[in-house]
């Protein structure tokens, strides 16, 4: 394939550092644009001798002049706690940056990838989650920054490939776990695993019979790099997660296993508008992108186990 140049915003956090390490990897060059609000250089330090890789501090609800061929605008606080530490900013960038983003594709006629997510289908009336189901958001709610910026991202997204041909492909990306997520992150896996390695009591949100599907991040990248490479008629949106589908008392189960912690479980109130269920129907991705998850949750978790077991000694 072509060298391309890859603008990836939210460069320097969880999934875009290992994007950035994937294009990298290809032979792109990846400008990686990040204003360190959740992410850190520690993800992209082993980057920064590489002659492809180039850095830039910037907000993206501020426009940006850049030239490249392609952008993943993966900017967003993902996790409830960070985007909800300042949640007119999440809204901002949601919505201003998808504006500045798409302003930039537009002006260079390039593609454009959205990171969206599940959180726009809220507490979903429907299961499996599939495409077409509009979802069941609360507006004004807490979770409402993260939830509703995505979702008029999304719109943002659709009306510029409408009125102004801009090549757009927008993926809803369910729960994403693995290494580089941040200790105090604050999601599900990374808390249970570094509560069980540092022997702290593992806080089950609620009774724990909440559900969530965890795809582990190496398959996420594939399939953000597989729809980037889709022709101008693949807009999305397309569902990408793993399908198998856990209780949150499942998951601690198996995070205490895998560790072989004697943490106890505890259980604490759970967090106003946290969905009861989620698994996305991922047959859209199969059939387009001829894509699925290989990786099963108890060997993501372990590799996830190791990187935290080493940070944590660091
Ligand atoms: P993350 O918090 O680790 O990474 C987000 C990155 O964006 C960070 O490096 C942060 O500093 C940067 N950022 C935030 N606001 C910015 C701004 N205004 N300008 C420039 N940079 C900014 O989260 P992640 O898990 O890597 O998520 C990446 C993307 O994927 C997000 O858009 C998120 O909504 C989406 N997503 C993630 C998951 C998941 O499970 N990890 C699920 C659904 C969607
Ligand atoms: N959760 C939990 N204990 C924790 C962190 C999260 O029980 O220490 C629960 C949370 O209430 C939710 C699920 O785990 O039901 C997934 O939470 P996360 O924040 O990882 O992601 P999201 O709610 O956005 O799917």
């Amino acid at each position: 394939m072509r060298k391309k140049t890859f603008l990836v915003t939210g460069g320097s956090g969880f999934i875009g550092s290992h994007l950035c390490e994937r294009l990298l990897n290809d032979q792109h060059d990846v400008i990686c644009v990040d204003n360190f609000f959740t992410g850190s250089k520690d993800n992209i330090r082993h980057l920064l001798d590489n002659p492809n890789f180039e850095i830039m501090r910037h907000d993206i609800t501020w426009p940006l002049y850049v030239e490249a061929d392609a952008i993943f605008n993966l900017a967003c606080p993902a996790s409830p706690i960070h985007y909800q530490r300042d949640p007119v900013q999440t809204t901002k960038t949601c919505i201003l940056g998808a504006v500045n983003m798409l302003g930039l594709a537009k002006r260079l006629k390039i593609p454009i990838l959205q990171a969206s997510t599940s959180e726009v289908y809220g507490n979903p009336l429907e299961h499996p989650q599939t495409e077409s189901y509009w979802g069941n958001v609360n507006p004004i709610g807490i979770r409402s920054c993260y939830d509703e910026g995505k979702r008029c991202a999304e719109t943002l997204f659709f009306d510029y490939n409408r009125q102004l041909n801009t090549e757009i492909k927008v993926v809803r990306i369910f729960n994403t776990y693995g290494p580089r997520m941040r200790p105090d992150d604050g999601r599900v896996v990374s808390n249970f695993i570094v509560q069980a390695l540092s022997g702290k009591d593992i806080t089950i949100y609620g009774n724990g019979d909440q559900t969530r599907s965890f795809c582990y991040v190496s398959d996420l990248i594939d399939a953000l790099v597989k729809m980037m490479n889709t022709g101008a008629e693949v807009t999305g949106p397309i569902n990408l997660g793993n399908p198998g589908e856990f209780t949150i008392l499942e998951l601690a189960t198996l995070v205490i296993e895998l560790t072989g912690s004697k943490s106890k479980l505890i259980f604490e109130s759970l967090p106003e508008d946290d969905p009861v269920k989620r698994r996305p129907d991922i047959a859209k991705a199969k059939q387009i992108l001829n894509w699925e998850p290989s990786v099963q949750l108890k060997g993501g978790l372990m590799e996830t186990i190791k990187y935290f077991d080493s940070y944590l000694k660091r």
